[in-house]
């Protein structure tokens, strides 16, 4: 069997493992292609939602592993809230 990775190269397998589709998880990989970090619930007016934070550098091994301009890129092709 082969694992196959499209959208990211992964820069060690800590981070391999830790990155999830699953939105419960800590470490998400976000349709965009980006690598966000799940931040936990929070409660804001009544409503749950998660919080995400874009980053730049693997926490494992500190690899920049997406630049500001790839983060913009990739959150100016997925719809924004003003
Ligand atoms: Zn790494």
């Amino acid at each position: 069997m082969t694992d196959e990775h499209e959208l990211i190269n992964f820069c060690c397998e800590e981070l391999e493992d830790a990155v999830s589709s699953d939105p419960e998880d800590a470490l998400i990989e976000h349709d965009s292609g980006l690598i966000l970090l799940n931040l936990g619930h929070r409660e804001e007016g009544g409503e749950t939602g998660i919080v995400l934070a874009t980053i730049r550098f693997c926490p494992f091994c500190g690899t920049e592993i997406q630049t500001d301009e790839d983060i913009e890129a990739a959150l100016g092709a997925v719809e924004t809230h003003d």
